[in-house]
């Protein structure tokens, strides 16, 4: 089954956001927690008996401030502590998937960027269990060729570590300068069990992603004909600037 909704709630506030992709016919919204996570623990467990009651499923995106990979140990530590709390937030908002965009190469080369990201993972999986939150964390297929989590690495890494993967479509293309090979990226998707997903229209320069734009008829088309060529069962949220208006339009395409 592929569900669709929104990336955020386009300043309605979650609660609100929820009911409004109920109102639109949406199956899913991610709860963006880009700046920081500053939702309170009782407004999760609101938020998500709102979700849970409306048949809404939710995902939430942890801050962009995450580098696994960091040189500097006080900003790998403030990564751990960031999608832990993530997690706490998702857990209480009976959100399944934690996404957020892993590590950057810096210095490192890709196979050492790989292990110290796995060996994160492993450590932040554990923490997960301790503390008996029912969420998987699910790094991000990226848009720059800086930036950990080409669809390889992650296939690699959800297979050796059990991870979901959220695979972010438009940033698959802007990674390759613009090209995606959808026969391919599907076998690939194929490959993880656990996963979710991101789409929109998408800019990009020789650097890869450069910002989200509004979604084409024709991309929507293309993506769901591939999804359902290769029977994926996934959720996508929408992350164009209208990302209400580009899941309705998503909607109707199914
Ligand atoms: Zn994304």
């Amino acid at each position: 089954m592929i569900k669709v909704g929104s990336a955020g709630s386009s300043g309605l506030g979650n609660y609100e956001g929820v009911s409004h992709c109920k109102e639109l016919g949406l199956g899913c919204l991610e709860v963006e927690f880009t700046y920081g996570v500053r939702m309170g623990i009782d407004e999760a467990k609101r938020v998500g008996e709102l979700a849970k009651k409306l048949g809404i499923a939710l995902s939430v995106h942890g801050p962009y401030y995450i580098n696994l990979c960091s040189a500097e140990k006080a900003k790998v530590s403030a990564s751990r502590r960031r999608i832990l709390e993530s997690c706490e937030r998702a857990h209480y908002l009976g959100a399944k998937y934690v996404v957020f965009h892993a590590a950057f190469y810096g210095k490192r080369t890709k196979d050492e960027c790989y292990e110290i990201v796995k060996d994160e993972i492993l450590k932040l999986q554990k923490m997960v269990k301790h503390f008996k939150w029912d969420v998987m964390l699910a790094p991000e297929t990226t848009g720059k060729g800086s930036q950990f989590g080409d669809i390889d690495e992650l296939v690699k890494l959800s297979n050796e570590t059990g991870c979901a993967v959220c695979i972010d479509f438009a940033h698959l293309k802007a990674r390759n300068n613009g090209k995606i090979d959808y026969d391919e990226v599907m076998q690939k998707v194929n490959k993880i069990k656990h996963k979710t997903g991101h789409f929109s229209g998408i800019e990009w320069t020789e650097k890869g992603e450069r910002r989200h734009l509004l979604t084409k008829e024709s991309e929507i088309k293309e993506l769901f004909k591939y999804l359902k060529k290769y029977n994926v069962s996934i959720n996508i949220v929408n992350e164009s600037p209208d990302p209400f208006g580009d899941a309705v339009k998503m909607k109707k395409a199914l």
